[in-house]
């Protein structure tokens, strides 16, 4: 069986431990980084798993069929890929949505029991109780519902907060009132206490939540934003929290990663910034997800569903 091709430019350890984990994964194939290839066996290969490939080094597989990335995130594969016509599969991995749905219920919560001003408080030496609102009370809305966004969905709802829900298409959720479109997008940002974002990043979500967007937001609201960077303007966020239109952002991704130490995110005190760190990939599940994958191909020539280019995620 041709070997199977490992393309990324992260650095070499982490190649290293990407290969011993997919190796492991699926012991009946062989696993070989870009770099140690044969020409044929490039020239034949018809599978690649990925990680931010080189678009060099996919321009040189001809062959391929279809690529298994290792990301849930598209946006930067589907720019650089923009020569490659085979199908792309991005990682849909249960624990990731796991992790995410964790990490979401976890600064909801952060958020829901005024920790930043309890914290805030402390510095002053001041003893200053807040009043205590029921989750019931308060309203959480959710921008993206996919494998993630129905993730948080459900702990959110089961951690007893009403739910609302956007996304592009019509959706049905259990227990989540549901919105699409620009309408349903006003509507609900009007109605949310916690709005939570897990959009992809695509042309139509890029800067979607700015001054106009957000404005629709009632007057003490917060922003966690776990998607993407750029869906949010950060100029206009910070606008609305200098004035208290918006009580506290949690932001977990931005339009410059690491975050530059000139930013002002860093030092505003409404702002809590985290290193991008809310659902990473978890190596042992997401390389069983694609030996399940590779397997199918193997014993079917069924090639995984792809992303939509058109769409961008
Ligand atoms: P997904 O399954 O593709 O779901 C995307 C959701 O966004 C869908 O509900 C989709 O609507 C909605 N959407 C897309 N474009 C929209 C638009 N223009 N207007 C309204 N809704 C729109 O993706 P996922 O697996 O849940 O992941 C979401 C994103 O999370 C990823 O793309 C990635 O950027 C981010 N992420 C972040 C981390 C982190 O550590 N911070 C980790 C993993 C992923 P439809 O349902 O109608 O298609």
């Amino acid at each position: 069986m041709q070997p199977i091709p490992f393309l990324s430019q992260s650095d070499e350890a982490e190649q290293a431990a990407w290969v011993e984990a997919l190796s492991l994964a699926m012991p009946d194939e062989r696993i070989v980084p870009f770099a140690a290839l044969g020409r044929d066996d490039g020239q034949a290969a018809r599978v690649a798993i990925v990680a931010n490939p080189d678009p060099a080094e996919v321009a040189q597989l001809p062959g391929l069929v279809w690529i298994q990335s290792l990301w849930a995130g598209v946006e930067r594969i589907v720019h650089d890929l923009q020569g490659f016509d085979g199908t792309i599969v991005r990682l849909v991995d249960p624990e990731l949505a796991r992790t995410m749905a964790e990490a979401v219920l976890a600064w909801t919560l952060y958020l829901h029991r005024d920790m930043p001003a309890y914290a805030a408080a402390q510095r002053e030496a001041r003893w200053r109780p807040l009043d205590y609102v029921r989750p019931q009370e308060r309203s959480i809305g959710l921008l993206g519902l996919g494998e993630l966004g129905r993730a948080a969905a459900g702990v959110l709802l089961q951690a007893g907060f009403p739910v609302r829900g956007w996304s592009r298409t019509a959706k049905t959720v259990p227990g989540v009132e549901t919105l699409h479109g620009e309408d349903g997008l006003a509507d609900m940002l009007s109605k949310t206490d916690i709005l939570v974002c897990l959009l992809p990043l695509t042309p139509q979500t890029r800067r979607l939540l700015g001054r106009r967007t957000l404005s629709h937001l009632p007057r003490g609201a917060s922003l966690i934003n776990f998607g993407r960077g750029p869906v949010v303007v950060v100029d206009d966020l910070i606008a609305l929290l200098d004035d208290a239109h918006i009580a506290h952002a949690v932001l977990d991704v931005f339009e410059r990663e690491p975050l530059p130490q000139e930013s002002r995110l860093w030092s505003h005190p409404a702002v809590t910034v985290l290193p991008h760190i809310s659902a990473e990939t978890n190596r042992t599940t997401a390389a069983a997800i694609a030996a399940a994958n590779i397997r199918a191909f193997r014993q079917s020539g069924a090639v995984p569903k792809g992303i939509d280019r058109t769409l961008g995620y």
